[in-house]
């Protein structure tokens, strides 16, 4: 079959089914182990994976798709964009690599940022004028010979050129206007040389990923597409080229790549289903490959085999080669159902990434030798996807109703001036008043508790009161600190999606369901399968037990519906801001559960309002009206007097700012610190005229500011705020960091306060 890419899959997780990397990266950075044990967890892993694959009964298999933590970063690295300040650490390529995605002590780490519209997270790379592209670092080239002596050919993947320099950043010394796209000419050099010696060492195929024409590109961008695969295609040493766009339609950009001399497209027909009318009308795919990704590489539901192939029959003729694939890499689900321990039914509509392999597998067989050949399995997806669309459990009459009596006004509270006085009364605040953003540091004897409980070491009566010991522990804090309002702490929560979720009717858990979000931390998304609702309080007692510590009000935390939806796998039977108007009810429950049991201040947390924003303008409108709506739902069944607080963790809000307003929260706390509290310009820019706490402390990083730092912050931000509606609190939650180093900085974010309320 050599020259055909029939069945493949656009990548694979390579965390480890127990993440056996994140353990031997953990060991290695706290130097118990040295590289060659790190080397050889990772060769185990990838060796483990291609077995995996090949044996599965993938036509194609791709390569270079392990990282020690991130595939930027190795791009970056290949074509030795290593900034200076890293370089000249004088550390090995190993611990070089490391000091860009962690930082030293001397110097931080390079700019991390979500992957696209995924929670995975990519370091940024700094280019500049002068950045020597050269092509430094043979790991591709390397991982494919080591495959080959497995006796599996691999299909590099490689992070496009165009999609490399659209996400990097200008380096310090670039001057103004520089973008990183204008050198563009020198790094396709680098791509030339590395395509060579990928041939010579024998790769049939490459991958060249290019999601990044999945969002809006200007025509000048898309030229450079057209240029470089040009020229990529028109080299005379080098493998087949399969260029690979996902996380939606590639809009202009696939006419783009029809037409250029490459020998493959993957288009992602999940996100972007429109590409499925426009592929027939295409010239120039008669002589390519079509990859179809019909198996949906970022959700974890069982793919409908019959439609898939009725999609599929629509593309017959289309292309050279029709060939089936997933819509994108499968780094975004777990590796395996099987082991899982979650209610038969619904396990039974699952499918991670081995079972997505098998799927993949399937559908080719199917197109190739007929149906016939894989009735048995297609017979089982089928009953399966029937059982999902018919089961109970699924639908749940009294939310629906709910949902359908909804009234415009549900979302709707009282006019801000109303709200505000009636809080001032009720709460009596200072001026800029101090609070945190929920968390405090989590204790390994916080931790070690809900590992026994898991465990069954303890009982849940035990845990309560270990629970509760820490949460007047951190009233104790706070109020010998001198906060203003208060908070329990969060110590119940090892995530706050996942706490909600497992209280929350609707949803699964699992237990091995790991998926990468960045380096060595993971995440263990919940699976969101049917109408939710809320059958009994999730908060309230910890809550009210923390208030009945202390004469300060105490502010109530919840997560948000988009934040929830974000960070679970969610139901694709149903559009997304239906699932989010159910989610928002139930966060509402709880609300207003927190009011009745006299908690006058509640915070929704939505740090993922930004990341589900639409690739393309065209559909962002449309997420914003729904996000913005389930937020109000979720908070506005409450009196005026109770205030609301949101809490967003970036500061650069783009497309967001206009939603943020629309929010209505009673206060908004953002991340500040790190721009200097620029962000209060762009929110004053807009009209927001509520309360804000800027963050005035840093929490990303171990550093304790100095009182003095903090008061020349609040000294800037009543610049653009006036004190009325200035609030005092760090840029996000402390979960993260230590005590000591917690204790210190807020103890000075008082100091300054203090100051800054004297000077008014
Ligand atoms: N309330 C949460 C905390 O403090 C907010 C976390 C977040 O913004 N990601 O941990
Ligand atoms: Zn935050």
């Amino acid at each position: 079959m050599t020259g055909t890419i029939g069945s493949t899959v656009l990548g694979y997780p390579r965390i480890g089914p127990d993440r056996e990397l994140k353990r031997a990266l953990e060991k290695y950075w706290s130097a118990e182990t040295g590289e060659a044990d790190l080397r050889d967890v990772a060769r185990t892993l990838r060796v483990d994976s291609w077995h995996a694959l090949h044996d599965a009964g993938l036509d194609s298999v791709p390569g270079n798709t392990f990282s020690y933590y991130d595939q930027v970063l190795d791009t970056a690295v290949t074509v030795d964009a290593v900034p200076h300040r890293y370089r000249k650490l004088g550390l090995n390529p190993l611990d070089t690599y490391f000091a860009m995605a962690r930082g030293v002590e001397s110097t931080p780490p390079l700019e991390m940022t979500k992957w696209f519209d995924t929670n995975y997270h990519y370091l940024v790379p700094e280019i500049g004028p002068d950045t020597a592209f050269s092509l430094a670092d043979r790991t591709p080239v390397e991982q494919f010979r080591e495959a080959a002596e497995l006796g599996i050919t691999t299909r590099p993947v490689l992070v496009g050129p165009l999609t490399f320099l659209l996400l990097s950043k200008p380096d310090d010394d670039a001057p103004n206007g520089f973008r990183p796209l204008d050198r563009l000419d020198d790094l396709v050099d680098v791509y030339a040389a590395l395509l060579a010696e990928l041939r010579r060492a024998g790769a049939e195929w490459v991958q060249l990923d290019e999601p990044a024409f999945a969002a809006d590109r200007t025509q000048a961008e898309l030229d450079a597409l057209r240029e470089t695969y040009r020229r990529l295609g028109g080299l005379s040493e080098r493998p087949k080229l399969l260029v690979a766009g996902y996380f939606g339609d590639l809009g202009d950009g696939l006419e783009v790549l029809a037409s250029s001399p490459v020998d493959g497209v993957a288009v992602d027909l999940v996100t972007g289903p429109a590409t499925v009318g426009a592929l027939p009308t295409l010239t120039g795919l008669q002589d390519k490959t079509l990859v179809a990704g019909l198996v949906d590489g970022r959700n974890i539901w069982r793919t409908d085999l019959d439609k898939a192939l009725a999609t599929a029959a629509k593309l017959l003729g289309s292309a050279g080669e029709l060939a089936v694939g997933t819509s994108c890499s499968l780094l975004h689900v777990p590796y395996d159902v099987e082991p899982e321990d979650i209610d038969p039914q619904v396990k039974s509509w699952l499918a991670f990434a081995i079972q997505k392999v098998r799927e993949v597998v399937t559908l080719g067989r199917a197109l190739r030798e007929g149906r016939d050949v894989v009735a048995t399995d297609l017979g089982a997806a089928r009953a399966a996807i029937a059982d999902r669309a018919t089961a109970d459990r699924v639908r749940d009459s009294e939310v629906r109703s709910r949902v359908a009596a909804l009234r415009p006004e549900d979302s709707r509270r009282a006019d801000y001036p109303v709200r505000r006085d009636a809080q001032a009364a009720a709460l009596a605040l200072p001026p800029l008043p101090t609070t945190t953003i929920g968390s405090f540091p989590q204790t390994t004897d916080v931790r070690r508790a809900r590992a026994e409980l898991r465990r069954g070491s303890i009982d849940e009566a035990a845990y309560r009161l270990r629970m509760r010991e820490e949460i007047e522990r951190v009233i104790r804090l706070q109020e010998d600190l001198g906060l203003d309002v208060l908070v329990h702490g969060e110590p119940e929560r090892g995530d706050m999606v996942q706490y909600f979720s497992e209280y929350l009717e609707g949803f699964v858990s699992t237990r091995h369901g790991w998926v990468q979000s960045y380096g060595s931390r993971c995440v263990r998304p919940p699976i969101l399968f049917g109408d939710v609702s809320r059958p009994a309080a999730m908060t309230v007692d910890w809550t009210t037990y923390a208030q009945g510590l202390t004469s300060k009000p105490v502010k109530g935390m919840l997560t948000g519906p988009v934040t929830i939806l974000a960070w679970s796998f969610v139901r694709d039977d149903q559009p997304l801001g239906d699932t989010a108007r159910q989610v928002a009810l139930a966060i509402r429950d709880e609300v207003c559960d927190l009011e009745a049991t006299g908690i006058g201040v509640v915070q929704v947390d939505e740090p993922a309002l930004r990341e589900l924003l639409p690739l393309r303008a065209a559909q962002q409108q449309q997420y914003l009206d729904w996000a913005v709506e389930s937020f109000r739902l979720a908070t506005a069944g409450v009196a005026d007097a109770t205030q609301i607080h949101t809490h967003l963790c970036y500061s650069e809000f783009g497309d967001v700012i206009d939603a943020i307003v629309a929010l209505d929260a009673d206060v908004t706390s953002i991340e500040a610190a790190r721009s200097r509290m620029e962000v209060l310009g762009d929110l004053s820019d807009v009209g927001y005229a509520k309360g804000v706490g800027p963050g005035v402390y840093d929490i990303h990083s171990p550093r304790v500011p100095e009182s003095a730092e903090i008061t020349d912050l609040l000294r800037a931000a009543l610049q653009a705020v006036p004190a009325e509606r200035l609030w005092v609190n760090p840029d996000c939650g402390l979960k993260t960091r230590g005590y000591t180093e917690v204790e210190h900085a807020l103890r000075n974010m008082l100091g300054a306060t203090t100051r800054a309320r004297a000077a008014l």
